[in-house]
């Protein structure tokens, strides 16, 4: 994009408008290349497992006639990662969205019975403990209750991918806001690496994740969703101890409010 130039001298309006315009487009420019950065990112991503999709089908066309072996490897790999772009490309469009097109319906629910059911239900489905500690049973918020769920689970299943112990969850309110935090006992993150967690298709280990299955959106996700309340989400991590993630709600109901 062009810039202004001013003649005229600092005190004129001319002068400060044509400053403002560069600003502003400044800003259009840094918006710009984040979009392209997250169209490449995208393709980049993508590419991957569509090229194991096109060996596996050109396999199948050369020889799955004669080989009756074959065609169940192939036809396994095909699925999973077919589902493995049906799931990024849900969470892409997630991340494209303006705030507003979010279509956030805030309710007020009990957080603390929310991180019971949902790590209840992700115990029976993955068959690891998880414990939910709290200092009150009560700790009611106005939020959207989905979304929120999605963060738990994106936060349990990173806890999952990277430790091999029970996950601790944690529930309560400090300062009057409400809290909880997924806490496991696994690889941890590098120090200089916990910068950039929150960012899109980042991930610690390119190579071990993919065989995991992570995508490097799940925590983005989650700052994006915490963003939309008003929240905040902070990361601690050491290798070879753990990992903590914290996610901080506004203020906006109190337990008396509610009527039981
Ligand atoms: P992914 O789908 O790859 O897990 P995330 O955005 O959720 O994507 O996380 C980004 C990266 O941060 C992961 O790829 C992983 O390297 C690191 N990470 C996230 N959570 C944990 C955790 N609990 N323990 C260790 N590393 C983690």
């Amino acid at each position: 994009f062009k810039r202004i130039r001013s003649k005229h001298r600092p005190k004129d309006e001319l002068y400060k408008m044509a400053n403002t315009f560069n600003s502003m487009i400044e800003i259009l420019e840094r918006n710009f290349e984040k979009q392209q950065q997250f169209v490449s990112d995208a393709s980049h991503e993508l590419k991957t497992p569509l090229t194991i999709i096109e060996s596996y089908a050109n396999m199948l066309k050369r020889w799955g006639m004669k080989r009756p072996d074959l065609v169940e490897e192939s036809i396994d790999a095909i699925y999973s990662e077919a589902g493995r772009m049906r799931e990024m490309t849900e969470q892409m469009l997630l991340l494209a969205k303006n705030e507003e097109d979010l279509n956030m319906a805030f309710t007020t629910f009990n957080l603390f019975d929310l991180c019971v059911e949902t790590g209840k239900t992700f115990e029976n489905v993955y068959q690891r403990k998880v414990h939910v500690h709290c200092g009150e049973r009560l700790v009611y918020v106005q939020a959207d209750e989905q979304k929120i769920k999605q963060i738990l689970y994106i936060l349990l299943d990173n806890a999952r991918k990277y430790s091999s112990e029970a996950i601790d969850i944690h529930v309560g309110r400090t300062n009057g806001n409400a809290y909880f935090s997924v806490e496991d006992k696994g690889i941890g993150i590098p120090k200089e690496n916990l910068h950039a967690v929150f960012d899109r298709f980042f991930r610690v280990d390119k190579s071990r994740t993919r065989t995991s299955g992570g995508t490097g959106l799940g925590l983005a996700i989650a700052k994006k969703i915490i963003d939309a309340h008003h929240g905040n989400i902070q990361i601690e991590s050491e290798e070879k101890k753990g990992t903590k993630v914290t996610v901080i709600l506004p203020n906006r109901v109190q337990n008396d409010e509610v009527e039981k």
